[in-house]
């Protein structure tokens, strides 16, 4: 080994640290890229099917030599910025749409050219203060106490996961079998609690899916006879899920009801409140959610209500030293980290060691349009939900679900004759290929049932009544054809 010959390594690898002249014509092409790919959302389609061929060139080998930068922008714009859902469209209807706001992405250009280590605070101060800081804001939210700690994960299946384990944890259950210690949910419950409680090695706790009201919120008098028939039968309840927005019908369980069970049995409440959680900025819907600061853990998903891009769900416990207490790690090699900083850090309050300094993408936002913007943007959707909801009751041929709690409101069209479910499904397929508005279909009662959910940040009273009309329009064209 010489001297030149480690010299001739590193010239070999100086692309992988762009010069000062190469980073600022990168970084102009990739802001007239993003500028392009924002300009066009005003017309954007919020769905675009696509073809075998436009993302077929992803699937070119990787290569020893390097590309042109602007070569492979063109292959981010069709292969990938293109087909399928565009989340960032205001007509972007379906699931829960996200946002993709600009500031976060500005704050995550920030946060990688840095690359701070904010999940451990010797390590980078700042960072996990200003994660602390944005955990402390959620918490006031919810009207959650000072003893409340949480973390900002990736998103909020992985934050339920880590509810789930703080709450197993908490009760001391792991390991081994246990049939005696039952859960207790809705069919409204969303999937991915039923994956964090198989994650978490409590598949088997027997699941009690306890029956919903008309608006598809859990029934509170069910919750309570289901428990006392366990605690009668000799079996030890001990965790309740609640929804605060559930996916399907952004239904809001009666939380108040369900903390008085859980206090009063020693169960754990934990609270699903990915979609909805942010709500509580807006007084009206906040009235609803009542109860929902007594959960002992709670989730709540910033890529959601805070319309920023996918990439950040928030888990919030009440006691900060449940999470503590399940999420804390020790090792040799962290002595400095653990010895250095009397801050605790969100590598203590999370299975997460090395991770993306996910709170600049939230802080920017936050800090820049300050809390009224939000706050006004959450309360517009609200009320795009009902006005698409009685827009859509008066509309010929269409039935509309109960009044929307939060901002997603169910509907179907009832044809005069043929099958009502094929039919739905039919008008689905038919807002695919149109594009403009993209709104998905789940089963409710046993039916098919159309959804709308309006949560882009850029959904707004134009897209709704595109929406209606596009609905109306396809609805009559199959009618017509199928007579
Ligand atoms: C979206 C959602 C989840 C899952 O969160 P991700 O951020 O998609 O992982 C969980 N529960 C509810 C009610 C949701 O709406």
């Amino acid at each position: 080994m010489t001297a030149e010959e480690i010299r001739a390594l590193q010239r070999r690898c100086a692309v992988l640290v762009p010069d000062a002249q190469t980073r600022q014509t990168m970084t102009a092409a990739a802001t007239r890229h993003a500028e392009g790919f924002i300009e066009t959302l005003a017309d954007a389609p919020a769905y675009r099917a696509s073809s075998a061929d436009d993302i077929a060139v992803l699937d070119e080998p990787f290569s020893e030599a390097p590309t042109e930068f602007e070569s492979l922008l063109g292959i981010i714009r069709t292969a990938v910025d293109l087909p399928g859902v565009n989340t960032t469209a205001g007509g972007h209807l379906g699931y829960v749409p996200g946002g993709g706001l600009h500031a976060s992405s500005l704050g995550d250009l920030l946060a990688a050219t840095s690359n701070r280590y904010a999940g451990v605070a010797f390590a980078s101060p700042g960072g996990a203060r200003m994660e602390e800081r944005l955990v402390d804001w959620l918490a006031s939210v919810v009207g959650f106490p000072d003893t409340a700690a949480g973390d900002l994960a990736s998103g909020g299946s992985i934050a339920n996961l880590i509810g789930i384990v703080t709450a197993r944890d908490a009760h001391g259950l792991a390991g081994g079998a246990l049939p005696e210690h039952p859960i207790y949910v809705s069919s409204q419950t969303h999937h991915c609690v039923d994956k964090a409680l198989r994650i978490a090695g409590l598949a088997t706790c027997p699941r009690r899916v306890v029956a919903t009201d008309a608006r598809h919120r859990m029934d509170a008098g069910a919750l309570r006879a289901a428990v006392e028939a366990d605690r009668r039968a000799g079996l030890r309840p001990w965790l309740v899920i609640g929804s605060s927005g559930t996916t399907d019908a952004g239904a809001i369980d009666p939380l108040a009801d369900i903390a008085d069970i859980a206090e009063t049995f020693g169960l754990w409440l934990h609270v699903d409140a990915a979609y909805g959680g942010f709500f509580m900025l807006v007084e009206s819907a906040a009235a609803r959610m009542s109860g929902i600061e007594r959960a002992d853990s709670l989730v709540m998903d910033p890529h959601k209500g805070m319309f920023l891009p996918y990439g950040t769900g928030a888990l919030l416990v009440r006691q900060a030293d449940a999470l503590l207490s399940s999420q804390h790690y020790d090792a040799n090699y962290m002595r400095e980290a653990k010895q250095g900083s009397r801050q605790v850090s969100p590598s203590d309050l999370s299975p997460e060691l090395s991770r993306h300094f996910r709170g600049l993408r939230m802080w920017l936002p936050l800090k820049l349009a300050g809390v009224a913007a939000f706050r006004a943007a959450l309360e517009e959707k609200l009320l795009l939900a009902q006005y698409f909801h009685q827009h859509i009751g008066e509309a010929e041929g269409f039935e509309r679900g109960p009044s929307p709690d939060l901002s997603i409101a169910t509907y179907r069209y009832v044809p005069k004759r043929g099958d009502a479910d094929q039919f739905n499904l039919k008008l689905v397929e038919a807002m695919l290929a149109d594009g403009r508005v993209f709104v998905t279909s789940t089963k409710l009662d046993g039916k098919v049932t159309l959804r709308a959910c309006a949560l882009c940040v850029r959904t707004h009273l134009e897209h709704i009544e595109l929406a209606i009309d596009l609905l109306r329009f396809h609805a009559k064209r199959l009618v017509n054809g199928a007579a």
